[in-house]
């Protein structure tokens, strides 16, 4: 990108620091025990002051209390708001665009930091407000180089009283490898590289695994050598005997759907959306998480028969994937 260029691009970025991302957000429903209790069974927060009326009269709080950290919770706007940012819908999503046209396709969350004033309290209504707080300098990082996003939302109840806030930080970047043909070939093929899958990081106790499925196309399950145990995913020590000796036995790669969930979104480069996320229960017991693949996800459903296929990707990557088991 040319001097001139870039000037130009930062000084249209620049111009969302201090703006509301939108209008204040109003929470849908008042602070309620049926959604503390949901979310209490999800965190397995067992406090009685969240969940038992009884008990918690008992507490300082005199009655039940929201915990403090389900703050962003009350006011969670649902998924149509996020679909795409092809049409952006707020000034959070025009800053990613631009950002994005300009050949930033890359989005990753780096931190997040939450501060709570006090317990919310059944029947308070949260409310609260996103403002764009700043925009770094253009930083490079192991990623690529891009720029930090932060903003910063403040919550109040009904009243406007102070209930917490908290700062959210993005890297929007040019993938590395974008990156590198841009800055071999000339900048305009630099979106014409097509971004690869993320690799996983292969270590002592993982690397066996990855380089076996590539070299024998299987899905391999580490085998204690002293008592014989499955386990996976891979790690060092059998949990029955305590032994650090294995090998491993090819999974079969019959399976059955445990659980899933459909991905849409965050969209990282290098993935096609959405990914139907899946764990399944292999024939030989161990559970594993996988992709499933050449599946609609309104086709899935829990206790559905699925086998393993060994998937290549362009650059050569072999990743166990699952498919709907021929009949
Ligand atoms: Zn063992």
């Amino acid at each position: 990108m040319s001097d001139e260029k870039k000037k130009a691009l930062e000084a249209q970025i620049r111009a969302f620091v201090g703006k509301p991302v939108g209008p204040v957000v109003v929470g849908r429903d008042p602070v309620n025990e049926p959604m503390i209790r949901q979310w209490c069974d999800a965190m397995g927060e067992t406090h009685p002051a969240y969940l038992d009326a009884d008990a918690a009269k008992k507490t300082v709080h005199g009655e039940i209390v929201a915990p403090p950290t389900m703050l962003q919770a009350w006011v969670m706007e649902g998924w149509a708001m996020h679909e795409g940012y092809d049409e952006p819908k707020n000034e959070q999503h025009r800053l990613h665009k631009v950002l994005a046209d300009n050949g930033y396709t890359g989005v990753l969350g780096t931190n997040t930091e939450e501060n709570y004033t006090r317990y919310l309290r059944l029947g308070e209504t949260v409310k609260a407000l996103t403002v764009i707080d700043s925009i770094s300098e253009e930083k490079a990082t192991g990623v690529g180089i891009g720029y930090f996003i932060t903003t910063k939302t403040t919550f109040e109840n009904q009243d406007g009283e102070d209930l917490g806030s908290m700062s959210f930080r993005v890297l929007r970047f040019k993938p590395a490898n974008a990156q590198a043909a841009a800055s071999k070939e000339g900048e305009s093929k630099a979106t014409a590289q097509k971004p690869s899958r993320i690799k996983p990081p292969m270590g002592h106790d993982n690397g066996w695994w990855w380089e076996k499925v590539a070299s024998d196309g299987v899905i391999p399950i580490q085998r204690c050598t002293s008592c014989q145990k499955l386990r996976h995913p891979p790690r060092p020590m059998c949990d029955a005997c305590g032994s650090q000796g294995f090998d491993a036995i090819a999974a079969s790669g019959r399976a059955t759907v445990h659980t899933f969930t459909v991905i849409h979104y965050p969209q990282f480069p290098g993935y096609e959306y959405p990914i139907v996320s899946i764990i399944v229960d292999l024939e030989e017991g161990e559970r594993m998480a996988s992709t499933l693949v050449d599946c609609k996800p309104e086709d899935v459903s829990i206790g559905m028969a699925v086998e393993a296929v060994i998937h290549e990707d362009e650059d050569g990557f072999k990743i166990p994937f699952f498919r709907p088991a021929a009949r």
